[in-house]
Order: structure tokens, then C-alpha cells, then sequence
């Protein structure tokens, strides 16, 4: 049973109850209950195969993508049941963004890139605007303004991660789930996305997975150690790293297994 430490009370943005997932007959997570607060960021921390990004794609519904794949338990997005019938994945997702581990861009223009989901979605208002205020929040508007016509796939590995941030940005999320989204940068690129997730949650909810324990200190208020597929401790992040309430937590962000 996980240890919550004065994670905030009140409506959380989203919420997690007895959740369990299953790949065939295997459980991935067992029986999680987190809540996710509203313009904060949360890291999902522990070893691999844990089950960090399982218990992440179900907030947006990606497990729904995955064969075999079946889950027990509720997931609530601001009080209502994600997984309710009727509810559309699509929109869910539109709600609820994410950034991949790998930057996966459209081999398309840097605009086209951004302008995708509000054309798709109807987007009625100025989509120039739009594109400009979705970069400039990605932290990629003044290395990229002079040359939004030309191909996404010229970018550097850190501008095509900013450039995917732009992209789930653009069509007004709530929610950002941020998967390692920088294992696959250099340490500059990776600092960069490191501040710009501090500037976004000021307009966003945030959840991110890593596997690097210093970035979870670095950039989180909240911090989830998970093990073996079961939330071990939840809480402030500067509790979870200078004092855990349990052992195994305490075992881990020391560096004695992981
Ligand atoms: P983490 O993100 O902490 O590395 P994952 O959520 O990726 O952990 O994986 C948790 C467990 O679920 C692991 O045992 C992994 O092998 C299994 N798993 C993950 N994705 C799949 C899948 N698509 N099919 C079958 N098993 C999977």
C-alpha cells in the first residue's frame, strides 16, 4: 500500500483508483490510487519494466493502442470516468497530450507540424497565431521563425522534441504526459527541457516519467516511486528524496538497487 504525504486535497486533475493493468494473464501495475494535482508536476520514478509508462498511458487512454492490453479499476479526469462508454479516446487525448521518448515528428514543415491538430480538430480562429503562441510556449520560436516552411526533420534532436511539445500544445490540452521525453538528448537539449516543463506548469498539469532520479528532483513538486508494479510512496518531492517514509524508497533514490 503506497504512502501518500500530504499530496494537496481537493479536486484532482486526475485520479487513479485501484488501478490495475494487465498484458495477457501478467499484471503490469497492481491496484494503484494517485492523485494528480492541478498546475503541478508530477514524476513517475523506479526501476525499468516497473511500470511507469503503463500506469502513464492509461491517463490518456494509449493503453487502449496496445494488444492484450486491459485495465481494472477507475481512472477519473476531473471527476468523470475516462473509461466510461462514450467517452471518445480521441478527445481524451486531445485533453490530455503526450510527448514520446523519441521526438517523432511529422516529416512535414515546422508549421504544418503544429498546424496539424488545430486544422484536424476545425480549428476557426487565426492558425498563424496559434502556430507562433504554440512555439513560443515550446521555448522554439526564435530558432525557428525565420524557417517554418522547411522540413521538421532538419531540426536537432532537442528543437524536434520542443517542436512535439508544440505540437500537443497547439491544440489547448489540459494535460501534458511527458514519457523520458529527454533520455534520447544531449545534456544542454535536456536542460532546456527541463525549463521549459518549469515554465509550463504554470498553464499546465504536467506528469513526466523518468528514469533519471536527479531529473525528477530537478523538475517535479511531486514525486511517485513505483516498484515491481505497485506505488511504494507518493509525496513533495523534496520529502520522497531527503526523507522517505519507507524503506524501499529510501533503498532505491540511494542508489542501493535500481
Ligand atoms: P517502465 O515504464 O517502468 O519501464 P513499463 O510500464 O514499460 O515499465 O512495463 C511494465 C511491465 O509491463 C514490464 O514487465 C513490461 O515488460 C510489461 N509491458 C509493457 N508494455 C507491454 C506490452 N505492450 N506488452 C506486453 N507487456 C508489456
Amino acid at each position: 500500500m503506497a504512502t501518500a504525504i500530504d499530496v494537496p486535497p481537493g479536486q484532482a486533475v486526475l485520479e487513479a483508483e485501484n488501478l490495475s493493468v494487465y498484458y495477457g494473464s501478467s499484471a503490469a501495475i497492481r491496484n494503484i490510487s494517485i492523485r494528480i494535482p492541478e498546475n503541478r508536476v508530477v514524476a513517475f520514478i523506479g526501476p525499468s519494466g516497473c511500470g511507469k509508462s503503463t500506469l502513464l498511458r492509461c491517463f490518456n487512454r494509449m493503453n487502449d493502442l496496445v494488444p492484450g492490453a486491459r485495465i481494472e479499476g477507475a481512472v477519473r479526469y476531473r471527476g468523470a470516468d475516462l473509461y466510461a462508454p462514450g467517452v471518445d479516446p480521441v478527445e481524451v487525448r486531445r485533453r490530455i497530450g503526450m510527448v514520446f521518448q523519441r521526438p517523432n515528428p511529422f516529416p512535414k514543415s515546422i508549421y504544418e507540424n503544429v498546424a496539424f491538430g488545430p486544422r484536424i480538430n476545425g480549428y476557426r480562429g487565426d492558425l498563424d497565431a496559434l502556430v507562433e503562441r504554440s512555439l513560443r510556449q515550446a521555448a522554439l520560436w526564435d530558432e525557428v521563425s525565420d524557417r517554418l516552411h522547411e522540413s521538421a526533420l532538419a531540426l536537432s534532436g532537442g528543437q524536434q522534441q520542443r517542436l512535439c511539445i508544440a505540437r500537443a500544445l497547439a491544440v489547448e490540452p489540459d494535460v501534458l504526459l511527458m514519457d523520458e521525453p529527454a533520455s534520447a538528448l544531449d545534456p544542454i537539449a535536456t536542460q532546456k527541457i527541463e525549463d521549459l516543463i518549469y515554465e509550463l506548469k504554470k498553464s499546465y498539469t504536467v506528469i513526466i516519467v523518468t528514469h533519471s532520479m536527479q531529473q525528477a528532483a530537478r523538475v517535479s513538486d511531486y514525486t511517485a516511486f513505483l516498484y515491481m508494479g505497485e506505488l511504494i510512496e507518493y509525496g513533495p518531492t523534496d520529502l520522497i528524496f531527503t526523507n522517505p517514509r519507507v524503506e524501499r524508497t529510501e533503498a532505491y533514490i540511494t542508489g542501493r538497487f535500481g
